[in-house]
């Protein structure tokens, strides 16, 4: 049976009209979750007497005990978000429902042999789908990983790269202290450079899959330029979070090189993607 909690709505940062941090205290601790795993909210509806209820990947790690992060869109097109426009219409202090954290995009730590799954992680997130990514790139750090770590993160508009600052911070303490001790990269795509918000942008370009897209004069991805050696299934493995979409996007540049997700697993057990759709 489902069990719907009580919490507090302690935090919103509203970064643009339709994108904002929130942060959710359960009445009494956070439970034990594991990086990736997505929260339920529930919202009651008093026309239809009844809890309504969503998931959100969990931003925050673990370790963070006092409360659960979460990156919310609230969706405006083609028609008006049941859950999310309720959820928007919340102020800090109001109460809100959670049902515990569940799901299974967490980070695989063993391959089927029990050995250590040693295998670079390539983590790309569409638009919040960064949530799951955080949490994995905040433990990761906290346990003092020596994984290859890499972020890469698809918006549209440079005002929607949330974690910017966390992420770059992240990357130049792997510069600073060497791969050997953490090894972290972040890079970040904007899909709309032609808009004035955007002109100051540098950075790549385009849909975030396009970073696996050889590019036209090179034989090589802007992924493999940046890694500095070719990708395959043996050295890198993929978590791609987000609309359906974006998955698919960079499934077609991964299939055909050999990579297999974990609903296709090889015949040993062995796969290279795990995939979170939101829908
Ligand atoms: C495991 C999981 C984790 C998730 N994590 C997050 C998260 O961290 N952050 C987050 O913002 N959402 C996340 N979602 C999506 C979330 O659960 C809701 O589906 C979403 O917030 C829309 O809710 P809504 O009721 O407001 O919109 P709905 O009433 O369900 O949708 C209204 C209309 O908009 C369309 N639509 C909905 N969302 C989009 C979209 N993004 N792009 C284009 N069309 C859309 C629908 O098809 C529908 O036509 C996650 C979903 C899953 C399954």
């Amino acid at each position: 049976m489902v069990v719907d909690n009580k919490a507090t709505i302690s935090y919103i940062n509203l970064i643009k009209e339709d994108l904002a941090v929130f942060h959710i205290t359960p009445k009494n601790q956070v439970p034990d979750f594991k990086p990736g795993q997505f929260l339920t909210l529930g919202v009651f509806v008093p026309d239809e007497g009844k809890i309504d209820r969503s998931a959100y990947s969990i931003a925050s790690p673990p370790q963070q005990r006092k409360y659960f992060e979460l990156i919310i869109r609230w969706i405006k097109r083609p028609i008006l978000g049941k859950r999310t426009t309720q959820i928007f219409d919340k102020k800090e202090g109001d109460d809100i429902f959670w049902v515990k954290p569940a799901g299974t995009f967490t980070i695989n730590e063993k391959m089927p042999s029990g050995a250590p799954d040693v295998r670079r992680m390539v983590l790309i997130g569409g638009d919040t789908g960064l949530a799951p990514f955080i949490s994995y790139s905040l433990y990761l750090k906290a346990i003092g990983s020596k994984r290859e770590i890499v972020v890469l993160h698809g918006a549209e508009n440079m005002d929607e790269l949330i974690y910017r600052d966390l992420l770059t911070k992240l990357e130049d303490e792997s510069l600073d202290k060497g791969k050997d001790t953490w090894n972290f990269r972040y890079r970040a795509s904007i899909g709309r450079p032609q808009e004035w918000i955007n002109r100051s942008w540098s950075g790549h370009k385009g849909k975030v899959e396009t970073f696996l897209k050889p590019e036209s004069n090179r034989d090589i991805s802007p992924l493999e330029d940046l890694v500095g050696e070719t990708i395959t299934p043996e050295n890198t493995s993929f978590y791609l979070c987000g609309w359906q979409d974006t998955i698919n996007g960079v499934l077609d540049f991964v299939i055909p090189k050999g990579f297999v997700t974990d609903r296709n697993k090889r015949k040993d057990g062995t796969f290279d993607i795990k995939i979170e759709s939101y829908g």
